[in-house]
């Protein structure tokens, strides 16, 4: 495929959920944008981020080679916000460059030997151009039937080739690669994520940020009571995390210590529950130290003993932040799915010492009591304790 005779290789990026907003509108391209040139940066390429009407092309210096523009679309496939990634020619406003374009797009493709079928689909983004839609469509497909001789099925193609007329170029592109959707990250404000080595945390994490939330994340290790391990492992999920939204940190709070007055304070049955409440309002303190408005983890209902809807209740009566779980409605196999595909799943298999296996009771309170909560609290002198536990939280830059 010479490049010359399709025109210039770019990106063509199809924005999500932003296209119904209304006066806001502005806003969250503006953010999107900033977004994908951020996550661009690391690639060390000249990269020009235009915003079209309801797409944004990505431009690549003169002489970008096709791998190039590739690389550029595996990238932004990874930016919330948009629905589909195209890798595109960016071709001269004209016809007979378009037809040309619309040709060589098609050449060297595999449906052609098999003589799929296909459709062209042509848009107007510019009213100007000489020729309709539907007369471009016609005149495209016209071509590639008598060159190719695929037969054209427009209800159900097997190839489609998309035409989008525009400004100052035309583009001409086939499928292209989905993207995450939902909505810009930093356009729903901050959040501070209750961060496990375990499954569902990193997913939680994940959906937060599609729904547009930058997050941060605290992770409880038992040290120093067990080893390091769950504080690498958390390491290494954020790491995975970060292509989503840039700037992530972790924040480690040592609760080895914390945890053992919990046990040395006899309850044994609400000593998974004492301990979360305590979690929750330790992460409520640092999230106001850091600016973040909500908490999030990955509690599925009725998952563990702790994740009933009494206890659900409990923890929320813990601390005045919302508590967002975003998978509170998913099975397990759901989560683990989705933690297959975001690439956390193999890091989260990976044996640790979990701090919470430090007090694993026999039988653990399925209806814990709030007032019976507030008891031990009050015992361990709480209120105190959370901000000695804030004090010590330690920074792990990426
Ligand atoms: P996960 O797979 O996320 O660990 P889980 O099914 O093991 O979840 P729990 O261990 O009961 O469930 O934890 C529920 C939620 O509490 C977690 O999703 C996470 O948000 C938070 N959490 C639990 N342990 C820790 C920890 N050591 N550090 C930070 N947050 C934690
Ligand atoms: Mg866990």
């Amino acid at each position: 495929m010479t490049t010359s005779a399709l025109g210039e290789p770019c990106v063509l990026l199809k924005l999500g959920e932003i296209v119904l907003k209304g006066k806001n509108r502005e806003v969250f391209e503006r953010r999107l944008i900033g977004n994908i040139r951020n996550a661009l940066k690391e690639l060390d390429l000249q990269v020009d981020v235009r915003q079209r009407h309801g797409v944004v092309a990505i431009f690549l210096p003169e002489g970008a080679t096709v791998e190039q523009a590739d690389t550029v679309a595996q990238r932004v496939a990874d930016v919330p916000g948009l629905v589909w990634i195209h890798r595109a020619w960016r071709v001269p406003k004209d016809v007979d460059s378009v037809v040309k374009a619309g040709i060589e797009i098609v050449r060297d493709r595999e449906e052609v030997a098999r003589k799929a079928t296909f459709a062209v689909r042509s848009r107007r983004r510019d009213k100007r151009f000489p020729l309709r839609s539907n007369e471009l469509d016609r005149l495209v497909g016209g071509e590639i039937n008598d060159l190719f001789g695929l037969p054209v099925s427009l209800k159900n193609p097997e190839l489609t080739v998309h035409i989008e007329v525009d400004r100052d170029e035309v583009f001409v592109f086939t499928d292209g690669i989905p993207g995450q959707g939902g909505l810009p990250v930093g356009t729903s404000g901050r959040a501070l994520v209750l961060m496990s080595g375990g499954i569902d945390s990193p997913v939680a994490a994940y959906r937060m940020m599609k729904r547009g939330l930058h997050v941060d994340f605290l992770h409880f290790s038992g040290i120093p009571f067990t080893t390091s391990e769950s504080i690498y492992k958390a390491y290494a999920l954020v790491r995975k995390l970060d292509r989503f939204q840039g700037r992530s940190r972790l924040w480690v709070v040592p609760f080895g210590k914390a945890q053992q007055s919990i046990r040395s304070s006899g309850q044994d049955r609400l000593a998974v529950m004492a301990q979360r409440r305590l979690m929750l309002k330790t992460a409520e303190e640092v999230a106001h130290r850091i600016r973040a408005e909500a908490l999030v983890t990955g509690d599925a209902l009725g998952q563990v003993a702790s994740q009933t809807l009494q206890n659900i209740t409990a923890q929320d009566n813990a601390v005045d932040m919302p508590i967002l779980r975003p998978l509170v409605g998913w099975d397990k196999t759901e989560i683990m799915a989705e933690a297959r595909r975001i690439g956390t799943l193999e890091i989260s298999e990976l044996p640790d010492e979990d701090c919470c296996s430090l007090l694993a009771p026999k039988r653990a309170e399925t209806r814990a009591k709030i007032e019976d909560l507030k008891q031990i609290e009050k015992r361990l002198d709480a209120e105190e304790l959370i901000v000695q536990l804030a004090d010590s939280i330690q920074e792990y830059k990426l």
